[in-house]
């Protein structure tokens, strides 16, 4: 899942390849890109972006947005991407092989074709005219870069439960999720099912701390392995998460797994002690 590392990078990738290009056209791919495709205006996606110029693009939390100035109405419009889990855009030549469950195909002024792909058919593609009507959109927490250390404690204080479920709320902070989430909390040495309200004020300062660390240096390692081919999601990186079994980076334990599929849990239990499920 995309997380805001990966679309940090994604968001600066497409900043350089297809800011200024016009949309030539639009090719929806068998039944997926109706599952994907949420009009919140009166228009169908094909005629509001054809002949559109993509302006401007930004991310918000582990949403994408295309600012964009369409050919024919004065206002502005916006395709708005949350990728959830599985969501991908790629970059490709018009004759490069398409990759599987491949739904939608924008055709570019430079030539070359924005690709969106994704393997569960979760993702959502939005057109609005007002960011705010994009659902989920209008109630996320601050950038992780934007709170400060007292602001954070602040916004803690309301959630009670265990950490990693708060960190992972986009209400709270927008943009970690369950990978990143695990990650931060590994650097932090927090048990992920500490509950918040045993979290002391200095373990609340390294969280913090780690967030930061955490969340900067995956761009960078993330920007250096992904390079343009925005539809790979590079982890190896990763101190814990999807590495059960292998040995922790700072004292070699085997790393814990809890849960499975999508809401896998890794983390160390000599760095990270506690929690209160038994046998961990
Ligand atoms: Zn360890």
């Amino acid at each position: 899942m995309p997380e805001l590392p990966e679309l940090e990078v994604i968001k600066e990738v497409l900043q350089r390849r297809v800011v200024d290009c016009t949309i030539e056209g639009v090719q929806a791919i068998g039944g997926g890109s109706a599952i994907i495709v949420r009009s919140l205006t009166q228009q169908r996606l094909e005629e509001a972006v054809s002949r559109a110029q993509i302006e401007a693009i930004g991310r918000r939390g582990k949403f994408l947005i295309f600012d964009l100035q369409p050919a024919v109405q004065d206002s502005r419009l916006y395709l708005v991407l949350n990728p959830k889990l599985a969501g991908r855009l790629q970059l490709a030549q018009p004759k490069e092989k398409r990759l599987p469950k491949t739904h939608l195909i924008f055709s570019l002024s430079s030539g070359e074709q924005l690709r969106y792909v994704d393997q569960r058919t979760m993702g959502q593609l939005y057109l609005a005219a007002h960011l705010a009507d994009v659902p989920e959109y209008a109630g996320l927490g601050p950038e992780p870069f934007d709170v400060s250390l007292e602001e954070f404690r602040e916004r803690l204080k309301p959630y009670r439960g265990e950490i990693k479920g708060v960190l992972t709320r986009s209400e709270f902070i927008a943009g970690i999720g369950n990978a990143y989430a695990d990650e931060i909390l590994w650097a932090a040495r927090l048990h992920p099912y500490r509950k918040r309200t045993s979290l002391t004020p200095e373990e609340i300062d390294r969280l913090y701390e780690a967030m930061q660390s955490v969340l900067r240096e995956a761009i960078d390692k993330v920007r250096l392995e992904m390079g343009d081919a925005i539809h790979l999601e590079p982890r190896d990186f990763m101190a814990v998460h999807m590495k059960s079994g292998q040995a922790c980076p700072r004292c070699s334990t085997p790393i814990s797994l809890v849960g499975a599929n999508q809401r896998v849990t890794n983390f160390c239990r000599t760095c990270q002690p506690g929690g209160l499920i038994k046998g961990m």
